[in-house]
């Protein structure tokens, strides 16, 4: 069940603008962790699974997500690979032909249900849950994105394979739902300041959760993070000309590729943030590369589009200086 063995370490893909003002940036690449589970999931599923292995359960594990959600994705093959059955509620009509993603899913042996947009927005209320349990049986539950207690522990594993000689002063990651975020900020070695890049619009809300989730999970709430709410580029899911620049930029730069809904928001985020000066001479900051390349398959030609977009801009802007 485990992955291949694995070791975290530090990247330098410090790009020519932070190098100007002496910020170092450097990659913390969980990709390379598993060929499909790819990232945070793995470190979110591994002590839930362990947890229910230990139990002797054979229940199914049932989650959530969207057509395109690297959970769903992630849980359905950790399931296959570890004879767990599993059950994905997905958001929406099923449709006539389901996403490459949920594809994958259905191939490890998930079962499918799809629920209207309606239904899914219950999918945190114990009714709703057991009108399923109703209807499919007992389950395991694992909440959207799989984030609870044991995925935030999972998660501080990331961190943890920061040593204190990494000396680092920004640790920083995109936000879902903040399980990972969470991790990160109860095992960041003191005095790394942790920041969140959150995919979706007004996200204010996940202080609070992650607030929540730390409690759950039994770490202490140390302050020494903050989310940056405005990287968002319009909205989960939306591709900005000049996001679809900055991954495209950062590719040619470093060979590492980043995907629009998390990674390269936050490496977008950081190039704000660096502009602004909030990153002082000397500074080095880790990014941490969360995955989610499988879903880079639905995405390319919105982004190739984006791509065109901004280089046309670009272009008229130089014609008319
Ligand atoms: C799921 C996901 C996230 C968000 O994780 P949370 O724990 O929900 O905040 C970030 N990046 C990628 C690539 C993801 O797939």
């Amino acid at each position: 069940m485990s992955p291949t063995d694995f070791s975290l370490s530090l990247r330098d893909v410090t790009p020519a603008s932070f190098a100007e003002r002496q910020v170092r940036l450097l990659l913390l690449d969980l990709t390379a962790i598993h060929p499909f589970i790819s990232g945070n999931k793995w470190f979110k599923l591994k002590y839930n699974l362990a947890a229910y292995q230990a139990a002797g359960k054979s229940c199914p594990f049932l989650s959530f997500g969207g057509a395109w959600s690297n959970h769903i994705h992630a849980l359905a093959y950790a399931g296959y690979q570890a004879g767990i059955p599993t059950i994905g509620v997905i958001r929406g009509e099923r449709p006539a032909q389901v996403s490459a993603m949920l594809q994958d899913a259905e191939s490890w042996g998930m079962q499918l249900e799809f629920v209207s947009r309606a239904e899914y927005r219950q999918k945190d209320s114990a009714a709703f849950i057991d009108s399923l349990r109703a209807r499919l049986g007992e389950f395991e539950y694992l909440p959207e994105g799989g984030s609870n207690a044991l995925a935030v522990k999972g998660c501080t594993e990331i961190a943890g394979s920061l040593s204190a000689l990494d000396d680092v002063d920004f640790l920083c990651c995109a936000c879902g739902t903040g399980a990972t975020l969470a991790g990160l900020i109860a095992a960041a070695p003191v005095p790394t300041q942790v920041l969140g890049v959150p995919a979706l619009k007004g996200a204010d809300f996940l202080y609070d959760d992650i607030r929540g989730l730390l409690k759950q999970a039994g770490y202490a709430d140390n302050g020494r993070w903050r989310l940056i709410l405005d990287a968002h580029e319009g909205g989960y899911g939306k591709i900005s000309p000049r996001l679809a620049d900055c991954i495209e930029r950062f590719k040619i730069h470093s060979g590492v590729q980043l995907e629009p809904l998390y990674t390269g928001k936050l490496l977008l985020a950081l190039e704000n943030m660096l502009a602004g000066g909030e990153f002082t001479a000397g500074s080095r900051v880790v990014m941490v590369h969360t995955g989610g390349l499988q879903g880079l398959r639905g995405m390319e030609e919105r982004l190739a589009e984006q791509l065109k977009r901004f280089c046309d801009t670009e272009k008229q802007r130089q014609e008319t200086e």
